[in-house]
């Protein structure tokens, strides 16, 4: 949803699929997404292993389901054994490249400095960064949950006054990631419009306009009242985007929202 006198901000429902499946696994959840695509064309993309992007770009091609990366290399082409370049994900028909995502920040030690290159890299190769933040539990309990995302929001800013409505912002709670425990749709309002609002103190004009999605165990049971939230535009969905027929209807309760 989107203020009085904008227009709406359209839903969008991405899929990390982290570093699960093999090649079977991966074509046949692909399958099963072309078999809905129609009724989420334009709204939804999958985030797949590298190895498998190719995969999603041949077999995704002209369906409306997009694709993107689940990270990328805050570096240019060289000598960086292991990384992959933001011009070679292009090079893959990438729309999105994710930034951030708390087990990039907690298991690889990812810093906003970093983040925000990453996203730079991004921009400059013409992907767009979902820049994922969120407090932990540690953080929410010690009431830090704010003081955290507007340390994660800051560090990227300067790079997002440049993107126009080219990148997208995924809030996902750490607590919430993986565990079952999702924030209520009040903590993720209520975390949404801080980001929002700080992206526009630091200077990011387009933060009215720009998607804004939740992460953290959502559900099809959950997803419709998550999106229900006027600043929520969509989600970020890990688990539920393995099945097929849940990551489907997570993305026809995106579409429905407004
Ligand atoms: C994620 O990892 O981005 C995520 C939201 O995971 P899950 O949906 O499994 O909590």
């Amino acid at each position: 949803m989107s203020a009085p006198n904008e227009a709406p901000r359209a839903a969008l429902v991405l899929g990390n699929w982290k570093m699960n499946g093999d090649a079977a696994s991966a074509e046949a959840l692909l399958a099963g997404l072309l078999a809905g695509a129609r009724d989420i064309a334009g709204a939804a993309g999958v985030c797949p292993p590298y190895p498998y992007l190719g995969l999603a770009a041949a077999r995704l091609a002209g369906s409306g389901i997009g694709w993107g990366a689940q990270d990328v290399s805050a570096f240019d082409d060289g000598a960086y054994t292991g990384e992959v370049s933001a011009r070679m994900l292009a090079d893959m028909g990438c729309t999105w490249a994710l930034v951030g995502h708390s087990e990039r920040r907690t298991l690889f030690g990812d810093t906003d400095a970093e983040v925000a290159r990453k996203a730079a890299r991004a921009l400059a190769a013409g992907l767009v960064p979902v820049v994922c933040v969120g407090e932990t539990l540690a953080d929410r309990e010690a009431g830090s949950t704010e003081l955290v995302l507007a340390r994660q929001i800051d560090a990227v800013c300067p790079v997002l006054r440049e993107a126009g409505e080219r990148c997208v912002l995924a809030y996902e709670p750490v607590w919430a990631i993986g565990t079952g425990l999702t924030a209520s749709p009040a903590q993720a309002q209520a975390a949404h419009a801080f980001i929002r609002g700080r992206l526009a103190a630091g200077g990011v004009v387009a933060a009215p306009r720009l998607q804004v999605l939740y992460g953290g165990s959502v559900k099809p049971s959950n997803a419709v009242e998550l999106f229900g939230q006027p600043d929520v535009d969509g989600g970020l969905i890990g688990g539920a985007s393995l099945v097929a027929a849940d990551f489907l209807a997570i993305c026809r309760a995106a579409a429905g929202r407004a």
